[in-house]
């Protein structure tokens, strides 16, 4: 704890522990084209061997490589991609093409590059000759039969759906998606189709969070936007029917009009308030009739940064995703830092020839940063330092997706 504020580890413990104790169970199978983004509730295993028998990964000649003795080799068949070749004739090579299956008895390819076909149609191969085995693709070389390529609680991208198509897989079983209710708590929070009054501002946190939680595979329930009054809020989050987590933005620092936190201590339970972080600190944790509450700070970068380090992992660990720490790399800074902050900041930042730089207005209000940034940079507490200090730099794009 520092001066009673929860650690971002120990907020991030807690949320997972939260996680963990109310993971998704149900599951739907879903086809191979509409699983991007979502979560394996069951591993993918081979049905297949993969690749399914032997191929070329070259453009050249198929031979026995105890053959080569015997150079030139005569050309006994040419086998293109798709074709099921007959064995290799004893002594001889086959022209074969990059994915064409090599013939039972050849066991290397040599690429046509290497290889000058002589006046009587013979092949003579290039010193050094290549060694057994050489640009063939063995078969299963990259999965066997039976075997788990995907494991349970994997998150789908391209990468894990090209890999399932290539195994045949048509249709995977995922997690069934989370679904959210999201709440925008402010007197001064307008929507868009309003004109703007005087104290006014739009709701721009609607926005950020829906599009966010959408690519994280949410079902969203927008419950709008609700006046800093107890009432109303406690009657419509006493409407929520169905929901996982309610989400809301706004209403939960120590001002006069921030009831969240009041409510939840009130009539639920309210888990964790208040983290030693900049931007992000007041944001609130905890359970309303049985249904997970996060409270988000409504200050645009704090809700940014709030969801991305605390909500987002949480969301997925209720998934089942186990790894969720995004990946960092530490960039020297190109600033001073002469006077310690007693939070972690997250601060918008570009890298730039190889050191860290700082978007100009830092304003926990103001979102352009953050549209600048490509990613957030860790300031660790309770330290001074100078130019040229290693920082982890967090990409958005570990983040955002
Ligand atoms: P609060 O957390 O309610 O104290 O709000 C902190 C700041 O964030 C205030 O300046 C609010 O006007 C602003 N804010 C709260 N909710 C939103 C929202 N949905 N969109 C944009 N700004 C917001
Ligand atoms: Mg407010």
């Amino acid at each position: 704890m520092s001066g009673g504020l929860l650690s971002i580890e120990q907020a991030q413990a807690r949320l997972m522990a939260q996680a963990d104790a109310s993971r998704i169970e149900d599951s739907e199978s879903v086809a191979l084209a509409e699983a991007d983004g979502r979560v394996l509730a069951e591993a993918v295993c081979a049905a297949v061997d993969l690749p399914p028998w032997p191929n070329s990964a070259m453009d050249g000649f198929a031979f026995r490589h105890a053959d080569l003795s015997r150079q030139p080799l005569p050309v006994s068949q040419k086998i293109f991609a798709g074709m099921h070749p007959g064995p290799l004739q004893p002594g001889s090579c086959a022209r074969i093409f990059t994915g064409a299956p090599l013939p039972p008895g050849a066991d290397t390819v040599e690429m046509q590059e290497n290889a000058e076909l002589l006046e009587d149609g013979r092949v003579r191969f290039a010193e050094p000759l290549p060694v057994i085995g050489r640009h063939v693709r063995p078969q299963a070389g990259e999965a066997r039969r039976g075997e788990e390529v995907l494991a349970r609680g994997t998150r789908l991208g391209p990468t894990e759906l090209g890999l399932a198509a290539s195994l045949g897989a048509g249709r995977l079983r995922v997690v069934r998606r989370l679904r959210v209710a999201l709440l925008s708590t402010g007197d001064e929070i307008v929507e868009l189709d309003q004109p703007l009054g005087p104290g006014q501002i739009y709701n721009s946190n609607r926005y950020l969070l829906h599009a966010w939680l959408r690519r994280l595979g949410c079902d969203v329930v927008d419950l709008g936007i609700l006046p800093d009054d107890p009432a109303q809020i406690r009657t419509r989050l006493d409407g929520v029917a169905g929901a996982d987590l309610i989400l809301s933005t706004g209403g939960v620092s120590v001002g006069e009009a921030d009831f969240l936190g009041q409510i939840l201590r009130e009539q639920g339970e309210l888990i964790f308030w208040k983290l030693a972080i900049k931007p992000g600190k007041p944001l609130t944790c905890g359970q309303y009739r049985g249904i997970a509450v996060i409270g988000l700070p409504g200050n645009p970068a704090s809700t940014l940064v709030t969801f991305a380090l605390l909500a987002r992992p949480y969301l997925l660990r209720r998934l089942g995703v186990e790894r969720l720490e995004p990946l960092g790399f530490e960039v020297p800074a190109s600033f001073d830092r002469l006077t310690a902050s007693s939070r972690r900041e997250y601060l918008q930042a570009r890298v730039n020839e190889g050191r860290v730089v700082l978007h100009s207005n830092q304003s926990s209000g103001v979102l352009r940063g953050a549209t600048w940034a490509d990613g957030l940079v860790e300031v660790p507490e309770h330290r001074s330092f100078r130019a040229g200090e290693p920082l982890r730099f967090i990409p958005y794009a570990q983040l955002l997706a």
